[in-house]
């Protein structure tokens, strides 16, 4: 179980929703196999996507990324942190848009395999429920994207976060689920929950925490066995689907 960002899980539902209208398109209309021949034929399923607003909802996602970064400024700005100007936005913004086509070029791959599915197995003679079912299994984004997609919200907060606090070393800053909010985000990694728990009320700086903050836990297996698990900039290590962050402690005195 991964600790889930909240904008993954949305995305990803509507994203099956998305593709569920795909085939449910198919089945409603009660077509026979020579009419679904020929919309395998015809049909530029890649546009159908797009059309049912796979774009919009790509978009909508990487968004958020600009969201983050106005927020983490503002916020900076108000604690009079210096050299904000010189934080490099758009290399920032740059993994959007690598991103954003990476997805499209995902839901293009998709399309084709769905077009060739739906060819093959009608020529194999499958029945309508067989090659509808065969459609409904093919996947848009597997376990590695979704673990990318998953963690790079917190990723790109977290880096954005770096850039911007640079300037002052001095900073200290607190383990949270995200930043903005309380919180604790359920997970089921217990040195991240440790440390969310048990970290110094004044916070860490930034030396601090790139050298790494040590737990009562030690690696059970893996590269890591024997050594303590570590907390670090970009999370636990190793930090598949660790989606906490780093924010900076506001002192209202100075
Ligand atoms: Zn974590």
């Amino acid at each position: 179980m991964p600790e889930l960002n909240p904008e993954f899980a949305k995305f990803q539902k509507e994203l099956e929703t998305l593709l569920k209208e795909l085939t449910n398109r198919l089945t409603r209309a009660g077509l026979t196999k020579v009419q679904l021949a020929q919309i395998a034929a015809e049909v530029d399923f890649f546009q159908e996507l797009k059309s049912f607003g796979f774009e919009d909802l790509v978009n909508k996602y990487f968004n958020g990324y600009d969201k983050i970064i106005t927020q983490k400024i503002n916020e900076a700005a108000a604690q009079g942190v210096k050299g904000l100007a010189n934080v490099n936005i758009d290399s920032l913004l740059q993994i959007k848009e690598l991103e954003t086509q990476h997805l499209l070029k995902r839901a293009e791959a998709f399309s084709l395999q769905y077009k060739r599915e739906l060819f093959t197995s009608l020529i194999r003679g499958d029945s309508i429920p067989e090659t509808i079912s065969k459609l409904r299994d093919i996947t848009l984004t597997d376990a590695q994207l979704g673990t990318v997609l998953n963690t790079q919200y917190s990723e790109f907060s977290r880096t954005a976060t770096k850039d911007i606090y640079k300037a002052k070393p001095e900073q200290r800053f607190r383990y949270v689920g995200r930043a903005g909010s309380s919180g604790i985000i359920p997970t089921n990694s217990e040195q991240c929950r440790w440390l969310i728990e048990n970290q110094k009320p004044e916070g860490y700086t930034m030396a601090e925490i790139d050298a790494g903050i040590e737990t009562p836990f030690t690696h059970q297996y893996g590269d890591l066995k024997g050594q303590p698990k570590m907390i670090y900039w970009q999370g636990r290590e190793p930090n598949f689907n660790c989606i906490h962050e780093w924010t900076s402690i506001y002192d209202n005195k100075s």
